[in-house]
């Protein structure tokens, strides 16, 4: 069976896309080192305990495993974590990239799929985004996702790496099996957040400023469904697979949904009160991100199937009332 290599597979994202993986037909090989991820997540292959930053224990995993291809989805990837200390997300996440592809090439592995952000078009407010939207970052997570990219497209020139980019909106949900969710410690986004101030995990929800320019005053996200992002990412395998060459992706529905409707949504799929409270903005945040590109389901055939909104709750809110959610 043809391996993958998967950083980040005992993360939220990762994990689902090991699961995804292994129902194509390849073996996921979990490269991780658990600062937030969790070694139960990792149900589908093998976990290899390992550091980003430290190259020789790279290049022993892939003479191991020998995947063949890499699908990278270990980072730092708080927006507000990124503006009170950068060089950290500098560190962790270009550097780490950097080692990582370093050690993809000397392996002769030359397809990487990797996990971008629609935080590197930065605040472009009223312009559609699409892939060739002009990237300027607005926060040091965006940024060095941006670099990671650049480091892609001069490693293509040189040594002809082959990589599918996938920039993601805000993803949500839970596998629709219930096997694997979201789980971060500390939680900092919207809908797990929602979700714990619900059932009184914490005290409120903190909406993060009330007065941008949208109809509202609240930040409006494009939400796809960890699913439907998984499945985009084995279709992208795939297209690499078949020589189809170099190729960035939005991964996002073009639906844009404020802070405010968020809580509405999750008010009514849950059918439980929320408590909320108002606060400043959060620096680095961007009004309003949504897709403006059906690239990936031209292209990719990329259908989703659960990203609606209400679906997103109800699996994020099956899993969270499940027993496999850590307090
Ligand atoms: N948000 C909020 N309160 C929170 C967490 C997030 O109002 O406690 C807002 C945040 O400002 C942003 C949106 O919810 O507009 C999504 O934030 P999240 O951290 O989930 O994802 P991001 O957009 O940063 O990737």
């Amino acid at each position: 069976m043809d391996r993958v290599l998967v950083t980040g597979g005992a993360g939220y994202i990762g994990s689902h896309a090991c699961k995804a993986l292994s129902r194509a037909g390849f073996e996921p090989v979990t490269f991780d080192n658990l600062s937030t991820g969790w070694a139960d997540a990792v149900k589908f292959g093998p976990l290899e305990d390992g550091n980003l930053l430290d190259r020789a224990r790279i290049d022993t995993v892939f003479a191991k495993h020998q995947p063949i291809a890499v699908m990278h989805f270990a980072a730092l990837s708080q927006v507000g974590d990124s503006m009170k200390d950068p060089g950290l997300y500098w560190r962790e996440n270009v550097t780490g990239a950097l080692n990582l592809i370093e050690a993809a090439v000397a392996a002769d592995c030359k397809r990487f799929v990797f996990s971008s952000t629609c935080a590197t078009y930065g605040d472009q407010d009223g312009v559609v985004l699409d892939e060739d939207s002009v990237q300027i970052p607005i926060n040091a997570y965006g940024a060095s996702k941006q670099a990671i990219e650049q480091i892609l497209s001069n490693f293509e020139a040189t040594y002809d790496l082959q990589h599918v980019i996938f920039r993601y909106f805000n993803v949500a949900g839970a596998d629709p099996d219930g096997e694997i969710g979201e789980f971060h410690r500390p939680e900092t986004h919207l809908i797990p957040l929602i979700l714990q101030a619900i059932d009184g995990q914490r005290p409120a929800l903190t909406v993060f400023g009330t007065d941008y320019p949208t109809p509202d005053g609240t930040c409006i996200r494009d939400y796809v469904h960890v699913s439907d992002l998984v499945d985009a990412h084995v279709s992208g395998l795939k297209w690499l697979i078949d020589g189809k060459g170099s190729r960035a992706f939005n991964l996002g529905t073009g639906s844009g949904f404020s802070v405010r409707e968020v809580l509405e949504n999750a008010r009514r799929a849950t059918n439980r009160d929320i408590p909320i409270e108002y606060g400043e903005r959060r620096p680095g945040d961007a009004t309003s991100l949504v897709s403006g590109s059906s690239r990936a389901s031209s292209e990719l055939g990329w259908t989703p199937h659960r990203s609606n909104m209400k679906q997103m709750i109800s699996d994020a809110w099956q899993w969270h009332q499940s027993g496999d959610y850590k307090q």
